[in-house]
């Protein structure tokens, strides 16, 4: 099953993709991720990159898809992957169609986690994540059992450059200004399915388990 996941940032996509990859061995791919691996790289088109990510703008389209697309391919294999942020305006619906069309496959399900973007903003301020792992953490409702470290690897927990409020409105700014139209034309391909992420992780997984299929 290929499932396109969409939401704002902090809506909780990249912890429910986790949940799929532990109970159901399914791959996830986040945009973002591949984009922060990518920069590690630290090569001239990395701190290109870089620079978008870290303020919260865009990366360029040309410019995110040639970064991406060899991660894309590389999960050509697998037969249940997560692909999550890929979407962020109509643009990007076709070139990723045909990205995903060349490995011979195409999306089975559209999950969108509604969240309102005030309360993604609240979310985002409080995330807290390993630089190492990539766990994520939040400084309220999961928090590491020694302050500011990580319980994986004992590493200390950073805030991302774009989870501080001048970054988080333009991204948000990004998120609004795309969602509905993006939405319509999943909608009408009627491969949409919705789930409510303001409510906890474990209700919202089960929710989503029941509208992609999966609930034992
Ligand atoms: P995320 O980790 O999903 O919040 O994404 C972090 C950042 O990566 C975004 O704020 C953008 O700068 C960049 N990014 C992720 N996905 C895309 C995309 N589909 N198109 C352009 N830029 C993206």
């Amino acid at each position: 099953m290929i499932l396109l996941f969409l939401g704002a940032s902090g809506s909780g996509k990249d912890t429910q993709a986790r949940n799929l990859v532990k109970d159901y061995g399914f791959l996830n791919i986040g945009s973002g991720e591949m984009l922060r691996l990518f920069i590690k790289k630290n090569n001239s088109l990395g701190r290109l990159v870089k620079k978008y990510v870290n303020c919260g703008n865009l990366v360029p389209d040309k410019m995110f898809w040639e970064v991406v697309s060899a991660y894309i391919k590389k999960s050509s294999k697998r037969s249940n992957v997560v692909y999550q942020g890929f979407v962020r305006k109509v643009s990007q619906i076709e070139i990723l169609d045909t990205i995903l069309r060349k490995e011979g496959r195409t999306i089975d399900k559209v999950v969108y986690f509604d969240l309102s973007v005030g309360e993604a903003i609240k979310r985002l301020s409080k995330r807290r994540i390993c630089p190492r792992c990539n766990e994520i953490y939040d400084l309220e409702d999961k928090k590491p059992e020694k302050p500011g470290i990580c319980d994986n690897d004992g590493v200390r927990l950073i805030q991302r450059e774009d989870d501080k409020p001048d970054a988080i409105r333009r991204r948000m700014k990004f998120y609004t200004s795309n969602i509905e139209q993006i939405l319509a034309i999943y909608k009408e391909r009627g491969i949409l399915v919705k789930v409510d992420a303001s409510r906890n992780i474990f209700e919202v997984y089960d929710e989503l388990k029941n509208k992609i299929g999966y609930n034992d």
